[in-house]
């Protein structure tokens, strides 16, 4: 099973195909599957005696993966997608077929290497201190949990363990997995600051909130989570607001910047992320709106010795990877083994430079803008928020929460599109979240028409 038999290199080689192919083409958009169809269509695919590699790669290629949506079509505009360089992707399938363990330095030490300039452009771009780093994540969600913690146990060693509860402050649109972090996995309080009117945290809200707590629930307050770009909404916070705070009351300040961190590395909207250079810690995820496949989260800490004392697992046969000096990834996150997910990112960033990543995301900026004015210009369509980065969100006037999802169906049904509702202010309505720099303002005309 683990020798290179012909029918292992027949099998690779209809994958590699598979995968040229599809790099090549922009694939349809494809549809969901319901599992008694998937039932009916795969049927068993593990078995005692195997399928074979013909029949694996014909079950999946004409059954299982028509039924996975192409999250990197252009009109894919849901939650947020991920539209992968060519030159990511192609070398993800490097990554696969390498064995490189990316826990250590020890083991991984060209692969670490490679990351770490790639997180190094993503800190310069945040202003962060040469002295910042950290590691590739599985996701945002991982990004922001392993921060907080990183966060509670440095605000530990400083208080020492009071036994008092633990409090971070956020907003009604901080990510749902913030959240989660919060109150499931670290049984931390949240305290929510109400946001502005378009959901943004600022430093003066921040500040009437914790001053209208007693001096004991103030003092269990340890973080406070700037969002830079909210996924709902895409506005940034006022980082700079909110890092005036934290530093005057000497709080951990986070910077969640799963999708809109991206837009540090756009010169028209970089001033909407003023104070980020504060920031304790920050997460970006390339697999959002910086062209890397899944999954990927630059999670970087201003101090990493902080992001160590807190995730550094010891063991006796750890020891030979715990050496004092040398930069493992596993370090910095809850996680140990590791693919060496940063690379297709790296990689990407390597061929084609930093510029062409200004200009994509610029790119991006721009139809995202063209659209927000064919939606103000439209008559039936209604912007509910003015947009800081790309994503729109907006109703059609008239309709009821039922006809979005109606809607979102056919669009799918007919290959249109993929753009599903969500909520806003208690209301159902629908949004566009644009990270494809080969989305036009075509497309997305294409679909406001369609809302008539
Ligand atoms: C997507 C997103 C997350 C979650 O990231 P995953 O990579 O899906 O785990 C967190 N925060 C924000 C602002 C996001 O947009």
């Amino acid at each position: 099973m683990h020798s290179y038999t012909p029918e292992v290199h027949t099998t690779a080689h209809e994958l590699a195909q598979l995968c040229l192919d599809r790099l090549a083409m922009t694939a349809p958009l494809d549809r969901s599957a319901t599992p008694a169809e998937l039932e009916r269509l795969a049927g068993r695919t593990v078995t005692p005696d195997g399928l074979g590699g013909a029949e694996a790669v014909r079950l999946w290629s004409e059954v299982l993966a028509p039924a996975c949506l192409s999250v990197d079509h252009p009109r894919y505009l849901s939650f947020i997608p991920s539209a992968p360089t060519k030159m990511a992707a192609a070398f993800d399938m490097l990554v696969g077929a390498s064995s490189v363990y990316a826990g250590s330095w020890l083991e991984g030490a060209g692969a670490v290497y490679a990351e770490n300039q790639a997180l190094r452009w993503i800190a310069d771009l945040a202003g962060l201190p040469a002295t910042a780093g950290g590691a590739f994540v599985q996701g945002g969600t991982i990004g922001n949990l392993s921060a907080l913690v990183a966060a509670r146990e440095a605000a530990r060693q400083r208080r020492g363990s009071s036994g008092a509860r633990w409090a971070v402050c956020v907003t009604g649109e901080t990510h749902s997995s913030v959240k989660h972090a919060l109150r499931v996995v670290m049984d931390v309080d949240v305290i929510e600051v109400a946001g502005d009117e378009r959901g943004r945290m600022t430093g003066a809200a921040l500040r009437d909130t914790v001053q209208g707590l007693s001096q004991a629930a103030r003092e269990e307050i340890f973080a406070v989570v700037a969002t830079a770009g909210t996924t709902n909404l895409g506005v940034v916070d006022d980082v700079a607001g909110i890092g005036a705070v934290a530093r005057e009351f000497g709080w951990w300040l986070h910077v969640a910047g799963a999708y809109g961190g991206a837009g540090l590395a756009a010169p028209s909207v970089r001033h909407l992320y003023a104070g980020v250079e504060h920031a304790d810690s920050f997460i970006v995820d390339p697999h959002k709106w910086l062209f890397a496949p899944f999954d990927a989260c630059a999670l970087i800490y201003r101090d990493p010795v902080l992001g160590r004392a807190a995730h550094t697992q010891h063991a006796g046969y750890l020891d030979p990877v715990t050496v004092a000096g040398e930069w493992n990834p596993s370090d910095f996150a809850i996680q140990l083994t590791r693919r060496a997910r940063g690379l297709p990112f790296w990689f990407s960033l390597a061929v084609n430079g930093t510029d062409a990543y200004r200009d994509a995301v610029e790119q991006t900026l721009g139809v995202a803008r063209a659209g927000a004015e064919l939606i103000r210009e439209s008559g039936h369509l209604r912007l509910l928020v003015e947009p800081d980065l790309t994503v729109l969100i907006f109703e059609r006037i008239g309709w009821q929460d039922e006809d979005y999802g109606r809607w979102g169906s056919r669009l799918l049904d007919s290959q249109l599109a993929f753009v599903t509702p969500t909520r806003h202010a208690a209301r159902v309505c629908t949004r566009f979240a644009v990270i494809n720099p080969m989305t036009t303002v075509e497309d997305l005309a294409l679909i406001i028409d369609s809302l008539r």
